[in-house]
């Protein structure tokens, strides 16, 4: 059966796109992918293996559920363990380890928790059993802050006083500052996370162009997007130059999306927040205003902070930072698979160590 012409325009396209990679690298080229979804999309479509030796792509902390760090997993366990308490959250979070237990465990021991697909449905549930405190686990980026933050304006408009918000959100600029300021991470550029940048525009990671000479392309999620952002970036370093510059140009814009901007800041301030693997990173988190205090878990309960250990054995740490690939993990496929994760970097639909084991890929 023929194919369909756009199957070979797009075969054509990436064929283009190749052969200007492999003109442009003649010399090693590392960049490192920071969003999840692009390790994703590389690994589906088997980047990795089809790019010249000189070009190496390596993941980083830019999957939410990976980057939450232990003592933020045991802190919303407790408080799921609660009586009277509806804990309700995102699909990926339900499997991803404690110390001792992960949600799933803690359902089937008879704690109420439910999964989600929006804040709404957050809201709707805490509408329809006044009697019950839910509590909503949010986990993410400046891309799902937003919506958060209208559920949180929706419930004080409202008197929805049974809801609150355990906010374990981050951004992203300032754990690319720790990147690039990592002497041991050997990195020449980066491809930009599209959907944060569509939220905070280009402006944020400026600095990573113009104070550490580390290019940027705010990348698409199609393999033809990566393809030519890698052109791009590689262009950059043939023509000398250091920019942040967008390929993602259908959604993303320099100046982002300023409603949305707005609403986060009305909502949310910088906290410092724990990172998996890389510490305490300040400014890095969202915390929730006074103004929202009674909808805010941390106050609304005075939740106890947690110091816990790092899963024995698992390096997600080290593969969120870059320094090794998932396969460099001695548990990777063997201990630890998607059916048997001993890390969040397994659990997660944006893990590395998932993509790596359900891809075959190169390392
Ligand atoms: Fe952690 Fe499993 Fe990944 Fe190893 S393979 S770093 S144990 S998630």
């Amino acid at each position: 059966m023929p194919m369909p012409k756009e199957s070979n325009d797009v075969l054509a396209k990436a064929g283009e796109y190749l052969e200007e990679i492999k003109r442009l690298a003649s010399e090693p080229f590392t960049i490192m992918e920071v969003c999840g979804t692009h390790t994703v999309a590389i690994a589906k479509n088997a980047l990795r293996d089809i790019l010249p030796p000189t070009v190496r792509l390596i993941s980083g902390p830019g999957c939410p559920v990976c980057v939450t760090d232990s003592s933020d997993i045991d802190r919303y366990l407790y408080l799921a363990a609660q009586p009277n308490m509806i804990t309700v959250t995102f699909g990926d979070m339900i499997r991803v380890p404690g110390s001792k237990k992960n949600l799933q465990a803690l359902k089937a021991e008879g704690a109420d928790v439910r999964v989600v697909y929006s804040t709404q449905d957050a809201l709707e549930i805490a509408h329809k059993n006044p009697d019950k405190d839910v509590v909503f686990l949010g986990v993410g980026f400046e891309t799902t802050a937003p919506t958060v933050a209208i559920s949180l304006e929706i419930a004080q408009r409202d008197g929805i006083n049974n809801f609150s918000v355990l906010s374990m959100h981050k951004v992203v600029p300032p754990v690319l500052r720790l990147l690039a300021e990592d002497e041991q991470l050997d990195v020449d550029a980066f491809l930009d996370p599209g959907h944060v940048c569509a939220i905070i525009g280009t402006q944020p990671i400026e600095f990573m162009a113009k104070e550490f000479g580390k290019p940027g392309v705010v990348t698409g999620f199609e393999a033809l997007d990566i393809l030519e952002a890698i052109v791009m970036l590689l262009r950059q370093r043939e023509e000398g130059r250091s920019d942040i510059e967008i390929q993602y140009r259908r959604v993303a814009k320099a100046e982002g999306n300023p409603y949305a901007q707005t609403v986060v800041k009305r909502v949310f301030e910088p906290v410092d927040a724990s990172w998996r693997g890389m510490g305490l990173i300040p400014g890095s988190g969202l915390g929730i205003r006074e103004e929202f205090g009674p909808w805010d878990a941390i106050r609304k309960y005075s939740l106890p902070v947690f110091h816990s250990p790092e899963t024995p054995g698992c390096q997600c740490g080290e593969v969120l930072k870059g320094r090794i690939y998932p396969t460099q993990c001695a548990l990777f496929g063997k201990r630890c698979t998607p059916l048997k994760p001993v890390g969040p970097c397994m659990v997660s639909s944006e893990g590395s160590c998932a993509a790596y084991y359900r891809y075959s890929q190169r390392s």
